[in-house]
């Protein structure tokens, strides 16, 4: 049998200085495909809970860490 492909994990992070919220989401359940998913890097498609708009989006695979310490989504 063969294993399924690593699950990726979305890793969004607020630029905001003095914020460092983060967030770690599911693209797969939050943007469907793939082709909708945001772009590594900045991006401005997430509201932070202190209201900034610029965040750094990256990209992991396999488990996620267990919490999600900020929630932002
Ligand atoms: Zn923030």
């Amino acid at each position: 049998m063969r294993e399924p492909p690593p699950r990726r994990w979305l890793h969004v992070r607020c630029l905001r200085p003095y914020c460092g919220r983060e967030a770690l989401i599911d693209p797969a359940a939050r943007f469907g495909a793939e082709a909708g998913w945001p772009a590594a890097g900045l991006s401005r498609r997430f509201v932070c809970r202190c209201g900034g708009r610029a965040a750094h989006v990256s990209y992991g695979d396999g488990k996620p860490k267990p919490d999600n310490p900020c929630g932002w989504l």
